[in-house]
């Protein structure tokens, strides 16, 4: 691997992805229950058994792919799931990705940037709705640089208020920085830096992306490198799958995680892996040249879950209802709920906007409704915040994540930040399917920590917020 002339190497060796695919098409069922029976111990997967449990088409041994994920992903995460909503701040973009809305030749698309007032308006109706966690997410524009989305991050945690509430954790989806832009993204203390290299095939990336910044293959596969450089060590990576042959994809990024956990002792915070959504004046977005099913992608999720199992998996609401649903118990662990997908979408009543959106949604209930749903098949909705503010991040929650971790603490703090979105968000009756739910997960938790719990529920009822352990 030769670095290119501004010095960056190509890490993702694509010949030998497709030997290790290749090699893998056949794989027989000893085979499989031999890599099943190390993934249940939850110590994740090589790139080679990965991809031989991406190409499992026999419908039993999928089944014991998919019990085997349950297993992993109850074992670590339990039922707790995370919720967070995206924000778009500006559509205006100067690159022209061939299956985004955004791209700069849709002269069809209306363009428009938040002002430091939209943005709290927005923020403001975010809260209303109970959310704690957004995910900022930006056109890749020359007029905006690190300064300003550094301030754009600022206002969001500044917009806070008594009746409404507050965002604890911001998390970026911008266009690669340099150290020093990071660096100030790190200042104003975003959670998670995100940005998915789209496809790590090299012919394919050239071709979707002929202009713009974001042409530069190398700069953005070290965008990783250069964030943990500046200090941010929670970051974001995924693949937009129907671009390219989604198991070459799948094992290049985890060979991109695996490079980043070689180099800094940290692979990514968490994985996406949205699939192709129609998108306005994108032929491409319409019909995926590469384009996964759902048995695929139910496969692939269920896959990553045991290859790499403390890494957070986001699920977005590209994805419709029933998929979603299913997703869930195989594997997933963070997921947006109530989205709109352009600038200014959430203080607008009508949300079909296909003249200013990214790409379409497949999921259009709000957050409520998605809440309804989670905890009638016993998930617990989480918002909690208190590792990143705790300093609990990188290697660090890494380290605490596979000592069990995330059932000792996460869990009592889901049903913590639950407790909190009863109180002043939640209608009657998902107060109450709430509250029974929280009193059920008490009588599971040992006594010790059922008191510490019930003690801050009580101290929540009485007023005070924010309390988790
Ligand atoms: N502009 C920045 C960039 O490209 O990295 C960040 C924001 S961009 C709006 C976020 C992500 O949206 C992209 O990385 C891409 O994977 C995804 N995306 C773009 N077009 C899409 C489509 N038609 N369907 C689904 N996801 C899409
Ligand atoms: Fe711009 Fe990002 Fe869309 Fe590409 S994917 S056109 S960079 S917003």
């Amino acid at each position: 691997m030769k670095p290119d002339s501004t010095g960056l190497i190509d890490f993702i060796d694509g010949v030998k992805i497709w030997e290790t695919v290749n090699s893998t098409t056949r794989t027989d069922a000893a085979q499989v229950h031999d890599i099943l029976d190390k993934a249940v111990q939850a110590k994740g997967l090589s790139l080679e058994e990965t991809a031989r449990l991406l190409q499992v088409e026999d419908p039993e041994l999928n089944e014991a792919i998919f019990e085997t994920a349950r297993k992993v992903k109850q074992g670590i995460y339990g039922n707790r799931l995370v919720l967070f909503a995206p924000l778009y701040v500006t559509n205006e973009c100067g690159n022209r990705c061939a299956y985004c809305g955004f791209k700069d030749t849709n002269k069809e698309l209306l363009r428009r940037t938040l002002s430091a007032d939209e943005i709290r308006q927005e923020v403001t109706v975010l809260e209303n709705q109970g959310h704690k966690r957004l995910l900022l997410v930006y056109g890749e524009h020359p007029r905006f640089g690190a300064e300003w989305i550094a301030e754009t991050v600022r206002n969001v945690y500044d917009t806070v208020s008594e009746k409404s509430g507050e965002i604890r954790r911001v998390n970026i989806n911008c266009a690669p920085l340099d150290v020093e832009g990071f660096r100030k993204l790190h200042e104003v203390g975003i959670g998670t830096y995100q940005c998915f290299q789209e496809t790590y095939h090299r012919e394919t990336y050239a071709e979707l992306h002929p202009t713009g910044y974001k042409k530069d293959y190398l700069w953005r596969l070290h965008a990783m490198h250069r964030a943990m450089e500046a200090g941010i060590d929670d970051v974001g990576m995924g693949t937009l799958l129907g671009l390219y042959d989604y198991r070459f994809d799948t094992i290049a990024l985890l060979s991109h995680a695996a490079e980043l956990e070689a180099k800094y002792g940290v692979g990514p915070h968490t994985l996406s892996f949205p699939r192709l959504e129609p998108a306005l004046n994108s032929d491409i977005a319409f019909n995926p040249p590469y384009p996964i099913s759902d048995a695929q992608f139910k496969r692939l999720v269920a896959v990553l879950r045991l290859a790499v199992p403390y890494t957070g998996l986001i699920l977005s609401t590209r994805e419709n209802r029933e998929m979603r649903r299913e997703l869930l118990d195989l594997g997933i662990s963070q997921l947006s709920a109530g989205s709109r997908t352009y600038p200014g979408a959430y203080s607008d009543p009508d949300y079909d906007r296909p003249d200013v959106q990214q790409f379409c949604i497949g999921d259009n209930r709000s957050l409520e409704e998605v809440i309804g749903e989670i905890v009638e098949h016993g998930y617990v909705p989480s918002w909690c915040t208190a590792c990143y503010r705790a300093g609990r991040t990188g290697e660090h929650f890494m380290e605490l994540a596979k000592k069990g971790f995330i059932q000792r603490f996460c869990h009592p703090n889901a049903l913590l930040t639950f407790k909190e979105y009863l109180l002043d968000y939640a209608q009657a009756e998902t107060q109450e399917q709430g509250n029974s739910l929280i009193s059920h997960e008490l009588e599971g938790l040992a006594e010790k920590r059922r008191t510490a719990v019930a003690d801050r529920l009580n101290r929540i009822e009485h007023g005070e917020r924010d309390l988790y352990l």
